[in-house]
């Protein structure tokens, strides 16, 4: 067990700067308003460092930065691309740890996790990349025995990215690392909520780029992501977040007539068939982990498997011992690598978790476990912090239908396997969803009949750079991951040769 010491205080490994300005073109730049907002940590909730403001002018600064980098850029061969991408993940590699703890402190989760999972994941996505950009190949067609066509790939040029807080390192990697491999500069909007940790690491890894490839505008969405994605400077715009921002967004790209990727909201179905408990065995013990998934990160993901839908015959059995599994969890000081579930990443979204137990409630929805603020003591008793929180109901009430992004499942059952599929597929979402079944054949047609990009199958929550990510209906257009990707970052310019 380790407990790391907390940024600031003697002894800590992560030294945070007490102000971050924006970086543009390789340096540090004053805001244009000369305003700073106030950054605190949800692990206290005291402030820890100060952050630029960014506004429009800050962001006309970026792309001009990101227009001078991107033709030198766009012309460097995929190899020294690969190269510098290589050359960044190794850097990541070295400073795991020193990473994994600064993002914990700024997002409030569990560093078990940023240091388990989001931050070797980082890595892993520019080595993904690397490798793919140097693997991508055009195509020759011939036309007729006189005319060839030729299909090359070539970079947009600048592209616009605005992440959320709740990966704060890994939501950006998985916009620069195609976008880069691709041959793009980038102007990049984070959340107000999580700015420094993408600062830390420009810190670590900046030098390697060349000044202006990657540029980072801080500040609010109205004030720096809109003039960022309604900017006739850009040739995409990248999305994570909300589906209410998700609309604007494609609003705003609409006026200048550039493509969008959109990775938006969930309300995941976590779906059990009754096979699974025919045995108290590993799988059982497998199904009820993946049960507790919900709590994972503060439920603060995207794919939050937040309905879990169980069938009739083994409801009270693996009810039961899936309340069991989440009390037990522990929840503490996000820098302890004891902790399971660390804080929310900030007191609104505390406050909003909190406003949908008492809807849920109201709705006459059933708490099970949980259902309160947590405080849990001395240096934390201000940090924000939830109990994970289990509700039973029906999958008409708000809690079912809405996204709550906390440690709050709501449970209800299903009679067959079209109830499950019919519930599952009753929700504006469509990003995530897991099936636990010993059948093959009832996982294979779950899994092709919920409507989700992505449907875990006896497992959940895992991110591998090779599969595809993103969202059917309400939870977003384009997909993430996969070298798919590099098509996303790339124009198609054909060359039709007679000879
Ligand atoms: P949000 O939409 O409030 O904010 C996301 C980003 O958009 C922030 O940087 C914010 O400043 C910016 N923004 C807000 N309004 C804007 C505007 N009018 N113009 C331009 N930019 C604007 O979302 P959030 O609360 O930060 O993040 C949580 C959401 O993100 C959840 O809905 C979650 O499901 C979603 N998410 C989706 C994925 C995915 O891959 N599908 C991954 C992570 C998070």
């Amino acid at each position: 067990m380790t407990v790391y010491t907390a940024p600031g205080q003697p002894g800590s490994i992560v030294e945070y700067r007490s102000r971050y300005d924006h970086w543009i073109g390789g340096e540090y730049v004053p805001p244009a308003s000369g305003e700073y907002f106030e950054n605190p940590t949800p692990v206290t909730g005291q402030t820890f460092c100060e952050v630029a403001r960014g506004n429009a002018e800050d962001v006309e600064r970026a792309l001009d930065a990101a227009h001078g980098a991107a033709p030198a850029w766009g012309r460097t061969s995929v190899t020294e691309r690969a190269n510098i991408l290589n050359a960044i993940a190794d850097r990541i590699e070295a400073n795991v740890e020193k990473i994994a703890v600064a993002e914990s402190w700024e997002n409030g989760k569990a560093v078990r996790e940023t240091l388990g999972a989001d931050i070797p994941l980082a890595v892993d996505h520019f080595r993904y990349f690397a490798g793919a950009i140097r693997a991508q190949e055009g195509s020759i067609s011939e036309i007729d025995g006189d005319t060839i066509a030729y299909h090359f790939h070539e970079p947009l040029g600048v592209v616009g990215q605005i992440i959320p807080w709740n990966f704060p390192i890994l939501m950006a990697v998985w916009k620069l690392a195609p976008a880069l491999a691709a041959g793009n500069a980038v102007v990049l909007k984070p959340a107000e909520q999580t700015p420094a940790s993408i600062l830390y690491l420009m810190d670590i890894i900046g030098d390697l780029l060349p000044p202006g490839v990657v540029n980072v505008v801080n500040g609010f969405g109205v004030e720096a992501g809109k003039p960022l994605a309604s900017s006739s400077r850009i040739r995409k715009i990248a999305f994570t977040g909300e589906t209410t921002t998700g609309r604007l967004i494609m609003q705003y790209a609409s006026a200048n007539i550039i493509p969008v990727t959109l990775e938006l909201g969930g309300k995941s179905p976590n779906v059990f068939f009754s096979d699974v408990a025919s045995a108290q065995d590993d799988f059982y013990d497998k199904a009820l982990e993946g049960f507790t998934m919900f709590a994972f990160n503060q439920g603060e993901v995207c794919t939050c498997p937040s309905r879990a839908l169980i069938q009739s015959d083994i409801y009270d059995q693996f009810l039961g011992d899936a309340l069991k599994r989440t009390e037990a969890a522990v929840q503490g000081n996000p820098l302890d690598t004891e902790t399971m579930i660390g804080a929310q990443a900030s007191n609104d979204q505390l406050e909003k978790i909190l406003s949908y137990i008492d809807i849920g409630q109201a709705e006459g929805a059933k708490v099970l476990t949980g259902g309160q603020r947590a405080d849990l003591g001395g240096d934390l008793s201000g940090g924000f912090y939830v109990q994970p929180t289990i509700f039973e109901g029906k999958n008409s009430m708000r809690i079912f239908q809405e996204e709550i992004f906390g440690p709050v499942v709501s449970v209800t059952d299903f009679a067959d396997y079209d109830d499950a599929i019919k519930i599952a597929n009753d929700t504006l979402y469509g990003l995530g969803a897991g099936v636990w079944t010993r059948n093959g054949t009832t996982a294979y047609r779950a899994g092709r009949d919920i409507e989700a990009g992505r449907v875990w199958t006896n497992c959940y929550h895992a991110y591998p750079a090779a599969a595809a990510f993103g969202g059917y209906k309400g939870s977003g257009v384009g997909r993430e991951n996969h070298k798919m990707m590099l098509d996303h970052y790339q124009q198609t310019k054909n060359l039709l040769v007679s000879y």
